[in-house]
């Protein structure tokens, strides 16, 4: 059996004010691109014929369209922090 003890520098200090990208995700409700917005798709068939059918991009399972969709988007800020403690979870630091 080994002694298993070692270090792992620590590039910073607890308590030192450091910098983080943050985490950024934000979610926003947007015009639906496929119909934009009028909840309908319209088709028109080789003979000229036009068929309207519900948009199914805006549409959530079996509810009818809505014309607006969620659009997920990340906008990373610097965000200041104070690092209280470390977390080492598997081969991962924190
Ligand atoms: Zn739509």
């Amino acid at each position: 059996m080994t002694n298993m003890a070692s270090s792992i520098p620590i590039p910073f200090a607890l308590g030192q004010p450091l910098w983080w990208v943050g985490n950024g995700y934000q979610e926003e409700w947007v015009v639906c691109p496929e119909c934009c917005g009028t909840k309908v798709i319209t088709m028109v068939q080789g003979n000229g014929t036009a068929v309207s059918l519900n948009c199914a991009a805006c549409a959530v399972g079996f509810m009818p369209p809505t014309g607006r969709v969620k659009r997920v988007f990340y906008r990373h800020e610097p965000t200041p922090f104070v690092p209280r403690r470390v977390e080492i979870y598997g081969q991962e630091i924190r």
